[in-house]
């Protein structure tokens, strides 16, 4: 007998009919003997649509409101989940996060789970009951409800996981698993069979948005082994897993490209060189709440002057600009500001490559085949990261693709 968590995003709950699928899914796992706890998130849509009528009364609702209005998305499925498996015979019941004691600090519409009870949820295992948790919220200790940020059920269902013990946390969504790259780019995709936790967070933070990154972060972090799987569909899915050995025996180079084009470019040319450059170029930008993502600074002649090139998010371009022109330059006394938001950062991910040279050489050398210019370069022990012109993003996705044997076997022609 196995102890499942099984978390059931807001497409796979959408409907009553698929509701009910769920149960039938539920009830299956039940049948062979195994223990089931489910976490759900709120119907497709529900989220936003509560989130836009608080937009229609107050423009700046205290937190703790909010809270209170989007927990409650999630407390409609878990009924009528439990009511769809009661009518399948299957003994059930539904807990609210604060009912079942998914402890959080109070941060509001983004707080952390901090403990869980599961001493009344193992009652209720042992009595063959199916539990049947709301995603996403939980309970601070002054009782007040919390949620865990957008995607937060995924959150719960590897919390429950951890706590529990469990076998596996098997996340059911809309897609059948983890893919190389993005399909609708490169129709060469395919899917994993297994990847690191590591891995996955690198590509995850790049824009494969299968699973939120807290938590795939908790997962690493307490061992949980994680699937992820098509509601929709059977198959095996992906595997999560902080064992590399298991996670190599597939891929013993790179795992995945992951890429982003949501990034902006900005170089301040002929800046002294001096000691703080740095910290005084950077440092009004964070002040402003800015994230940067890659530095880059050339080196200078002796004594003279530099070049500093960093990336921020499209949508902070113009605020960085403003800072760079009017706060940053005059107080170096110098520099001259070129921007690109035309730009897209293309990343290579594997752990295979902390013992194997010679990846960012092949990589260049595929580049550089196809006349794609590469602009700025970053690497960390399993990442190797290249900045190039948006209009090649594609290209330099599909020709890496099958330069490093990502390709499926299956789809010979390209879309
Ligand atoms: N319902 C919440 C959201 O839409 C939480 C979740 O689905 O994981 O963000
Ligand atoms: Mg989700």
């Amino acid at each position: 007998m196995a102890l499942y968590v099984q978390k059931f995003g807001g497409t796979s709950v959408g409907s009553v009919e698929r509701i009910k699928a769920v149960a039938e899914k539920v009830k299956g796992v039940r049948d062979q003997g195994h223990q089931v706890v489910v976490v759900v998130s709120a119907m497709s849509g529900e989220t936003n649509r509560l989130i836009e009528l608080a937009a229609q009364i107050n423009e700046e609702p205290t937190p703790r409101e909010m809270d209170m209005l989007v927990s409650t998305g999630e407390q409609v499925t878990i009924s009528l989940l439990a009511m769809a498996l009661h009518q399948l015979g299957v003994k059930a019941t539904s807990y609210t996060g604060a009912q079942i004691g998914i402890r959080t600090d109070s941060a509001h519409t983004r707080a952390r789970i901090q403990r869980i009870e599961t001493d009344e949820l193992r009652a209720d295992l042992d009595e063959g009951q199916v539990v049947v948790v709301a995603g996403f919220q939980g309970v601070d200790d002054e009782g007040n409800i919390t949620t865990l940020g957008r995607g937060g059920s995924d959150t719960t269902g590897v919390a429950l996981a951890a706590a529990l013990k469990a076998d596996e946390c098997q996340i059911y969504t809309d897609v059948d698993g983890v893919y190389t790259t993005d399909p609708r780019v490169c129709a060469k995709a395919r899917r994993l069979e297994s990847i690191t936790v590591e891995e996955m967070l690198e590509m995850a933070s790049l824009g494969s948005k299968v699973l939120q990154i807290r938590a795939v972060e908790f997962a690493g972090k307490y061992n949980v082994p994680l699937r992820v799987l098509s509601s929709f569909e059977d198959g095996p899915g992906t595997l999560i897993t902080a064992d590399e050995e298991i996670s190599n025996m597939e891929e013993p180079l790179i795992s995945g490209i992951a890429f982003n084009n949501n990034e902006a470019k900005l170089t301040l040319v002929n800046t002294p060189d001096v000691p703080g450059v740095a910290s005084r170029i950077l440092g009004p930008i964070s002040d402003a709440n800015i994230e940067v993502d890659m530095i880059v600074q050339n080196v200078a002649p002796a004594g003279g002057y530099t070049d500093f090139t960093f990336t921020v998010a499209k949508n902070d371009f113009r605020q960085t600009q403003r800072i760079l022109q009017d706060q940053v330059i005059p107080s170096l006394g110098g520099g001259e500001l070129r921007g690109d938001d035309k730009i897209a950062k293309v990343s290579l991910v594997g752990v295979g490559m902390r013992s194997h040279a010679g990846v960012a050489t092949r990589m260049f050398k595929v580049l550089a085949d196809e006349g794609i210019n590469i602009r700025m370069v970053s690497t960390s022990e399993i990442k190797i990261s290249v900045v190039i012109d948006e209009k090649f993003l594609e290209l330099a996705v599909r020709s890496l693709h099958t330069a490093f044997g990502l390709d499926r076997a299956d789809v010979s022609e390209e879309q």
